[in-house]
């Protein structure tokens, strides 16, 4: 849809006026509102469905006793968070620094950040087919070029990035696992990549959910690898983490980042003074101290998924494996009047038609009575 300017002389920067908005999944509450339906099921944003931690929601209910702090700036260096980051996240990164730490309102904040700090007009930012979605948007938004490889099995082909790469290049982003795929790159390919990589090109390592990746029922735990250890040898590189997935705590926004103190150094400048509120910085440094929490989610996903995809092999549904909290599941080319219908049943999905995948649907592992949910509803409308 197009929305024309009344003064007809307003222009966008290039990027911008080219550039496709992020459609998010769709809200409960506007789907029982649009359809009618009730005790809508979501499962196509990724969340997680045991929600945060309750030490989140006894802290939460604490802050509310101080209204007169909710009236003071947050803190700007995130000092108490990054402290907790550091305790959680030494010994795999033995000797991380307050000061290797850049923190965003969310994971796309970071991303954001990355290509403002990196790229600009004319320069080059590499990723791959099927990738998330905001890597075009970030680069676009800064008046640089896509450049976009082609897949191989929906994962990321490494020799084709490497291959793009060209004396304008500045970023690579890839994800690890991959959203919407839920593709996962081994530790020897990663490496591999970057030793080869020029080291004036920064190369983010996007791992969102790796929480899920590392979990000995992943599938996927022997070839997964965290570059989080690598940081320290090789100074291009930039680990994205973030508290919206395993963590539970999406609506409050909080994702960082971990790279050498100089690049930490950029992105700050670059960053918001108070990218972060004070709720986020808080309730993630308390979301960091329950790890049984996040035990409890992962293994939860992992039941999840096998109820999942065993369901999909009944219906007779191929899928694509995934290390994340989310599989595509092969609809086939009635995939946009099958997500209709499932609105209708109540249940939300995520279509990937955006992502060049038209046959697919992206479904987020929830819980076990979310999960018959989807089996359900799938089966009646593909039986229909
Ligand atoms: C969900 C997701 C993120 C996280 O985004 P936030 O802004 O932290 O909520 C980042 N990268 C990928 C690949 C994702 O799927």
């Amino acid at each position: 849809m197009t929305v024309i300017d009344p003064s007809r002389t307003i222009q966008a920067v290039a990027g911008v006026s080219r550039l496709s908005p992020y459609i998010p999944g769709k809200p409960v509450e506007t789907l029982e509102r649009e359809y009618g339906v009730q005790n809508a099921v979501k499962v196509a944003s990724n969340e997680n469905p045991l929600g945060p931690s309750p030490e989140v929601i006894t802290h939460l209910a604490k802050m509310l006793e101080n209204p007169l702090e909710l009236a003071r700036y947050p803190d700007g260096n995130g000092f108490i968070l990054k402290d907790k980051l550091i305790e959680h996240l030494n010994p795999a990164l033995t000797k991380l620094t307050a000061e290797q730490i850049t923190l965003g309102n969310g994971s796309n904040d970071v991303l954001d950040i990355l290509a403002r700090t990196f790229a600009g007009s004319g320069d080059e930012v590499i990723f791959s087919q099927y990738a998330f979605a905001v890597y075009p948007i970030a680069t676009q938004a800064v008046g640089a070029t896509a450049v976009v490889t082609p897949a191989v099995n929906w994962g990321h082909d490494l020799s084709a990035m490497l291959d793009a790469v060209t004396d304008k290049t500045r970023l690579i982003f890839i994800a690890n696992p991959n959203n919407p795929t839920g593709t996962c790159l081994s530790g020897d390919e990663l490496i591999n990549f970057i030793k080869q990589v020029p080291e004036h090109i920064v190369v983010v390592v996007d791992e969102a959910y790796e929480e899920y990746a590392v979990h000995k029922n992943s599938g996927f735990s022997e070839q997964y690898y965290s570059m989080l250890s690598k940081v320290s040898e090789f100074p291009n590189l930039v680990v994205t983490r973030t508290f919206s997935k395993a963590y539970g705590l999406a609506s409050f926004r909080v994702g960082y980042a971990i790279s050498s103190e100089y690049i930490a150094d950029l992105l700050n400048r670059v960053r918001q003074p108070f990218n972060n509120n004070t709720f986020a910085l808080e309730c993630a440094a308390i979301a960091l101290e329950d790890q049984n929490h996040i035990q409890q989610a992962v293994e939860l996903n992992w039941q999840g998924m096998a109820l999942l995809t065993q369901g999909f092999h009944k219906l007779g549904l191929d899928y694509i494996p995934s290390a994340g909290n989310f599989v595509c599941v092969k609809i086939g080319s009635n995939s946009a009047d099958i997500y209709e219908q499932l609105l209708y049943k109540g249940v939300i999905v995520r279509p990937v038609a955006n992502y060049q995948m038209p046959e697919y649907l992206r479904i987020s592992i929830g819980n076990a009575e979310e999960n018959n949910r989807v089996l359900e509803a799938l089966s009646m409308v593909l039986n229909q």
